[in-house]
């Protein structure tokens, strides 16, 4: 099989890898600063290396994932300003003269958990990740999911009570989306001190499984999934898992079917094996 290169490219780091498979990947990472800079790192990256057929990228968004599009491979309306309408498919086009499969970072994982991960023969899971956003790929009858543009699963709205969490939300689109009530700016917003540092007892991981709980609600009762896949950086605390797999049981009520809720089989690998899953599918 020919080797192929990923790009996991996330709004704090870059994961890049040449190879073909989880297990054989030649792996750096970097932190995401200006297009320029983190573009001419990633370019550099692949020029040291002997040359791929071709490249995936699993990109922060929203991104344009459209091939028929005139933007297409483009990231949109982020927040980072820097990376706005940036051509990021393009750029490394032209830089390495390769093809280039383009979609968003969790579309990107799902691929990878269901090629070599923890969705293996599934037709119909979802891949959910919780880190500094939130955010959702699903594949849906052996299909990623692409419509409009892409599904924004993070940027839905849970049930919050303000009473007994006055936090406002620090989604800078929507306030208070579970994003912005749950992501890993939350913990020191919420409560002072990064999610990392708070011991296991606080309450503040009982709330994080309440709204990660309503949040995968919703999608459950929507999609139908044979199982559900979270990874991230807060996901890190495993004692999440039960908690949030207790709290949708308990939302769904007995009336539709709990789906497992699992930590992704790559691991931190997952978004750059997708990466490379995207591009042998080309
Ligand atoms: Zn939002």
């Amino acid at each position: 099989m020919s080797r192929v290169g990923g790009i996991e490219a996330g709004g704090t780091k870059f994961v890049c890898a040449v190879g073909t498979h989880p297990d054989d990947l030649d792996v750096a990472e970097f932190p995401t600063t200006t297009p320029d800079e983190t573009i001419h790192r990633t370019v550099e990256f692949f020029k040291q290396r002997p040359p791929v057929s071709a490249i995936g990228i699993g990109s922060f968004g929203p991104i344009d994932p459209n091939p028929g599009s005139a933007t297409y491979g483009y990231i949109t309306a982020t927040p980072k300003l820097a990376w706005r309408n940036f051509d990021f498919a393009g750029a490394i086009r032209h830089a390495l003269g390769v093809s280039v499969a383009f979609d968003t970072d969790v579309n990107t994982a799902a691929l990878g958990e269901s090629r070599w991960g923890a969705a293996q023969g599934l037709d119909t899971f979802l891949y959910m990740t919780v880190g500094t956003g939130i955010g959702g790929g699903s594949l849906v009858n052996g299909q990623l999911m692409h419509g409009l543009t892409h599904p924004e699963m993070g940027h839905i709205w849970v049930p919050h009570d303000w009473e007994k969490d006055p936090f406002k939300g620090c989604c800078p689109y929507h306030g208070d989306c579970l994003e912005g009530l749950a992501n890993g700016s939350s913990f020191r917003a919420r409560w002072g001190q990064p999610g990392e540092s708070l011991p296991d007892d606080h309450p503040a991981w009982e709330l994080e499984a309440h709204y990660l709980g309503y949040g995968l609600t919703n999608l459950i009762c929507t999609l139908s999934p044979q199982k559900v896949v979270i990874g991230g950086g807060v996901m890190r605390r495993a004692q999440l898992y039960p908690m949030i797999q207790a709290k949708v049981a308990a939302l769904l009520n007995g009336y539709a079917q709990v789906p497992e809720i699992v930590p992704p089989r790559l691991g931190a690998r997952a978004g750059v094996s997708g990466a490379i899953a995207l591009a042998l599918s080309l």
